[in-house]
């Protein structure tokens, strides 16, 4: 069982990405020195720049909403077999006591969002 915010992953997914320029980058610039030294000054200006964004990634409230994700579940309402997904805990709902835990394949779970967005559960 794997219990992640995917806004949060998304985000460092995409922080990564963002890291691949930088390293390319400094690499370049550092091409005619030694490549350790060079890929080793790369990360640091890199650990200098992204400790920042990943502490706003994993502290930040405004994510806040927690999905628990299950591989090979029968969808809720559509009985289908896929990936699961249900949303655990937002800032104003909380199912993290469920004992029968509904799962959904992705597109009851995008419908089940606007259900919940329109009874006011905040998922951002
Ligand atoms: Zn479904």
């Amino acid at each position: 069982m794997i219990k992640v915010n995917i806004k949060r992953y998304i985000l460092y997914l995409a922080r990564w990405q963002l890291s691949t320029p930088i390293l390319a980058l400094v690499l370049i610039l550092l091409s005619t020195t030694n490549r350790w030294t060079a890929t080793i000054i790369a990360n640091l200006i890199g650990g200098l720049i992204f400790f920042w964004v990943d502490r706003y990634i994993f502290t930040t409230d405004t994510l806040a909403a927690q999905w628990e994700i299950k591989e090979n579940i029968k969808c809720t309402d559509c009985n289908s077999v896929s990936r699961g997904y249900r949303l655990v805990k937002s800032e104003n709902y909380d199912m993290t006591g469920d004992k029968l835990p509904k799962f959904r394949c992705e597109k009851c779970s995008k419908k089940k969002t606007e259900i919940l967005k329109k009874r006011g559960i905040k998922i951002k």
